[in-house]
């Protein structure tokens, strides 16, 4: 209790103000820091934000406000023309509301006039590189973020609740595709240097180099027809997945997957291949899909050298599709052959049951086309199922991998009940997702916001330089 009464009275003793003097040190020194932040005209107001949220991220947006228009008045005080050197006319000044990741500001911007040159000029705007409407690049970066994850509706829920900026589900839509816009595998994928570090991590103390794989499949989307009226469809999104086995271990590297063309596929693998991100030395390339033809035409055509993998369970698949229809009065041979056909493809032998399906004697003409069919099947798939060679090599079997990525990346956020998307905008969300994915979101975002300009003068008007 003596304590407690002695810390009363010492505070009591103590002048308030001398706590004041404390708290007002403390904020002078942060309002210095915030000031010298907002680094105008040098860098624009998105960069600005990202400097201030570094030392305070919860600064007032209104504090923020002050600053900026402050420097803005005092920078074009007496704005000249950059064309002819007239001292320029105020003709308006707008309002421009700014809806940013710190909250909502908004900047008186005058508009200036040159009656020489006759021409106008907006140097505010293009100081703060203000976007057309109220959201600015980093309010559109969380945006976009969230939509990728959830729908449109929950996404501006979300934004709302936490920004209170009453933003609709169609504004966050249109958000998101101007963000995604003009997005390029090249940078949704990771850095040779990042794939590298984490090859020498999981290659550290093994004896064999890590498989290095990538494997491929198609996922089907629904799509809205492009021609009024006609009805919806499905199209086929093609994924090709990059990962790193350590042992049984997936560790991922790469997803690209866009509703696209054989030849578009075929260029995506030509991209991943340029940006020599696999370090051919370090590991063992290899390549697994299911029959579909575009994925070997393309692995042919970008990666021949690589081993091939046909997915095991889609082979067994295609091996018991035949045997059902021609064991059809004998049950039992049914498992029995799918089971011997398997160990003799685990030993190598796939010629010796290409050489019994063409021997067998079959009963009606559809257990015959199916014969038929298996042994094309097989005949182009031989050098791909090799099985016991490649478990030995730590090879892949199956692409539950790929199977997997489908899921996360396409069906999870495309395919809901109702939902029918226009191709571009699916192959947005779908940039968007794997960038996700591939932890090159901030990557992504970072590569957007505008860099700092040095000091040119691009606004015709001459800035007056402020300390
Ligand atoms: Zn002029």
């Amino acid at each position: 209790m003596n304590v407690v009464r002695d810390i009363h009275r010492s505070l009591q003793m103590d002048s308030k103000s001398s706590y004041m003097d404390l708290l007002f040190a403390d904020l002078d020194k942060k309002f210095e820091a915030i000031f010298d932040a907002i680094d105008l005209p040098n860098i624009d107001l998105a960069a600005s934000i990202e400097a201030v949220k570094k030392i305070d991220p919860r600064v007032d947006p209104k504090l923020v406000q002050v600053i900026v228009q402050k420097k803005l008045d005092a920078i074009f005080a007496d704005a000249e023309c950059a064309a002819c050197g007239r001292r320029l006319r105020k003709k308006h000044t707008l309002q421009r509301k700014a809806v940013t990741s710190i909250g909502t500001m908004t900047f008186a911007c005058p508009y200036y006039f040159c009656p020489a040159c006759n021409s106008y000029h907006s140097p505010y705007e293009e100081t703060l590189r203000l976007s057309q409407g109220p959201y600015q690049k980093d309010f559109q970066k969380i945006a976009a973020r969230l939509a990728v994850n959830d729908t449109f509706e929950e996404a501006a829920n979300i934004l709302n609740e936490l920004y209170q900026v009453n933003i609709s589900p169609d504004t966050v839509h249109s958000l998101t595709h101007a963000f995604a816009e003009g997005v390029e595998l090249t940078e949704v994928i990771p850095s040779a240097e990042e794939v590298l570090k984490i090859v020498e991590r999981i290659s550290a103390g093994q004896h064999r180099r890590p498989v290095f794989v990538f494997a491929a499949d198609g996922a089907m989307l629904p799509i809205r027809s492009a021609e009024k009226g006609a009805p919806n469809i499905w199209k086929e999104a093609k994924g090709v997945r990059g990962y790193l086995l350590d042992k049984d271990h997936v560790v991922h590297l790469l997803s690209w997957h866009q509703i696209a063309s054989k030849q578009d596929f075929i260029d995506y693998l030509w991209e991943i291949r340029r940006q020599n991100i696999i370090p051919r030395d370090k590991v063992r390339l290899c390549f697994i899909g299911d029959g579909a033809g575009w994925i070997w035409e393309a692995v042919q055509e970008v990666f021949p050298e690589c081993r091939q993998v046909l997915d095991y369970y889609h082979c067994s698949h295609h091996l018991y599709d035949f045997a059902q229809i021609h064991f059809a009065n004998d049950p039992d041979r049914i498992s029995e052959w799918v089971e011997q056909t398997k160990v003799r493809l685990f030993h190598n032998n796939v010629q010796h049951v290409i050489s019994g399906l063409k021997r067998m004697r079959c009963r009606t003409e559809e257990a015959r086309q199916r014969r038929d069919r298996l042994v094309e099947y097989l005949s182009t798939h031989k050098s791909r199922v090799d099985y016991g060679r490649l478990r030995r090599g730590g090879y892949p079997l199956g692409s539950g991998a790929i199977e997997s990525a489908n899921k996360f990346i396409c069906h999870i956020r495309l395919k809901r009940s109702g939902v029918w998307w226009r191709v571009d905008r699916a192959n947005n969300i779908l940039k968007l997702r794997c960038a996700r994915y591939n932890r090159q979101f901030d990557k992504l975002a970072a590569q957007q916001e505008p860099s700092p300009r040095g000091g040119r003068v691009r606004h015709g008007v001459k800035l007056r330089r402020i300390k």
